[in-house]
């Protein structure tokens, strides 16, 4: 191209080397600057008029000292190149400082001359940039967690060294692959589907997950996968940060099996404590307390009546003529009768009440809330069912009991309450037995 270098700037009026954001010189074979446009003062420090008749190689730092005849041999074969790229030109500003530059060289014939215009662009904001990139790249590959960065489609383009430690596989592999090569099948469908669901909706995941690594081991991990926007705000890339929590995970578990059992011991010992206590109270033969829970009820219950004023009836039973019964039908036949009364007194007195088996074949029922006549009644009720029911266990009936039946007065001890019951139930005895004597 030959022409000169008013043709060469004005367009239509406008200089079109003024417009350009770069600093444009242009240099003749010599290198001496012919032209240099405003935003040079930008890039260098020097206005146009200062660089004007300049050589072009004051702009050069003194470390390039072979520069000279670097452009001499440019110019005998000048030719459009760039130079720079990649940051590791520098141009020497005015105040000394260096200034990174991106050069564009092109050779131009100005009215029959050869010249060179040379396009310099400021690097230094991109500089900042890349030195924060690297910043963080070395952070990330220093991290002790995983980190995996996805495409849109879900392919692997990145992974830290972290990642490759807790997967057991090398960059190369993960790269190109996609993260279900780590599936482990402990998971359904379902929970990636909802995973996938969720970032490319444009929100975080957090989850832990089961993942195999390549050796075909499990290993927890929990993941945190944030979708990365572009410029334009959509998702070009997912990136997932995984920390390994395989030993928290087993150590959780091991705690709750530890608990579980501890809590399977603890019901253990309380059923066998409650069982212990039962057996301890209860008598086996009829299914009722023993004399030792009777002494203990009369204690609690006469202390609360002492102090609610309600009334308590105490109904002692003894069957009667029972050596005869054993010696006629053997003692089985009597056990049964024993059994027999138990199940008629359990079954036909209050939750409240507290029945005992006192001693052979006699029997204690204490009746709370219960008085005299209701204690009568009831002892006339158990005479009547257990008519019945020996009549039908083989024994052929006419098994009876006597009793005496007695109300607890306000300051009399059990072992009293108890006295006065026996001396009722003598008296029935002596009116001819199968009778209910109340006092
Ligand atoms: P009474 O009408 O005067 O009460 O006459 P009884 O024959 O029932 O006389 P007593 O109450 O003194 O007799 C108690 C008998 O009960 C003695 C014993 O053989 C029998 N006996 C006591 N405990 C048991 C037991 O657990 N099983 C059986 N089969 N018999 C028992
Ligand atoms: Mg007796
Ligand atoms: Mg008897």
């Amino acid at each position: 191209m030959n022409t000169d270098l008013a043709s060469l700037t004005d367009l239509g009026g406008v200089n079109a080397l003024e417009l350009a954001p770069d600093g444009v010189i242009i240099v003749d074979a010599e290198g001496r600057i012919t032209y240099a446009n405003r935003n040079c003062q930008q890039v260098l420090g020097w206005t146009p008029e200062e660089l004007l008749g300049e050589c072009i190689d004051r702009l050069v730092p003194g470390r390039f000292p072979r520069h000279a005849a670097l452009r001499e041999k440019y110019t005998a074969t000048a030719s459009l190149r760039p130079m720079g790229a990649g940051l590791k030109l520098c141009a020497l500003h005015r105040s000394g400082a260096e200034v990174p530059v991106d050069i564009a060289l092109n050779p131009v014939m100005i009215a029959g001359v050869p010249h060179v215009v040379v396009a310099l662009r400021d690097m230094r904001p991109y500089r900042a940039a890349l030195h924060e990139l690297d910043m963080l790249s070395v952070a990330v590959d220093a991290a002790a967690g995983g980190v995996v960065i996805t495409d849109t489609e879900g392919v692997i383009t990145w992974v830290n060294p972290a990642a490759c430690r807790m997967t057991g596989y090398a960059a190369s592999e993960l790269v190109g692959s996609r993260p279900s090569l780590l599936k482990s099948g402990r998971h359904d469908p379902v929970f990636y589907q909802q995973l996938w669901e969720t970032v490319r909706s444009g929100a975080v995941w957090r989850g832990l997950m089961i993942n195999r690594t390549r050796s075909g081991s499990e290993y927890h991990e929990e993941q945190t996968i944030a979708p990365v926007r572009g410029a334009d705000g959509t998702i070009t890339h997912f990136i997932a940060i995984k920390q390994d929590v395989t030993e928290r995970v087993q150590a959780e578990a091991q705690l709750r099996e530890a608990r579980d059992q501890l809590t399977r011991h603890v019901a253990e010992v309380e059923r066998l404590h409650v069982e212990l206590r039962e057996q301890a109270l209860r008598d086996s033969l009829s299914g009722l307390y023993n004399r030792r829970y009777l002494d203990e009820t009369l204690i609690r219950e006469l202390a609360k009546a002492s102090w609610d004023r309600t009334p308590v009836t105490l109904v002692m039973l003894d069957l009667d003529h029972f050596k005869i019964l054993n010696d006629t039908h053997g003692h089985a036949a009597g056990d049964r009768v024993i059994a027999a009364l138990g199940g008629v007194l359990r079954r036909r007195t209050r939750m409240s009440d507290v029945a005992c088996r006192y001693g052979g074949e006699e029997f204690a029922v204490v009746l709370l809330g219960a008085e005299l006549q209701a204690g009568i009644n009831s002892a006339n009720d158990w005479r009547g069912q257990l008519g019945a029911v020996s009549r039908t266990d083989g024994i052929g009936g006419g098994v009876t009991f006597s009793a005496g039946v007695v109300q607890w007065r306000p300051g009399e001890t059990g072992q009293e309450l108890i006295a006065r019951a026996d001396a009722a139930l003598y008296r029935a005895k002596r009116a001819g037995r199968n009778t209910v004597v109340g006092e």
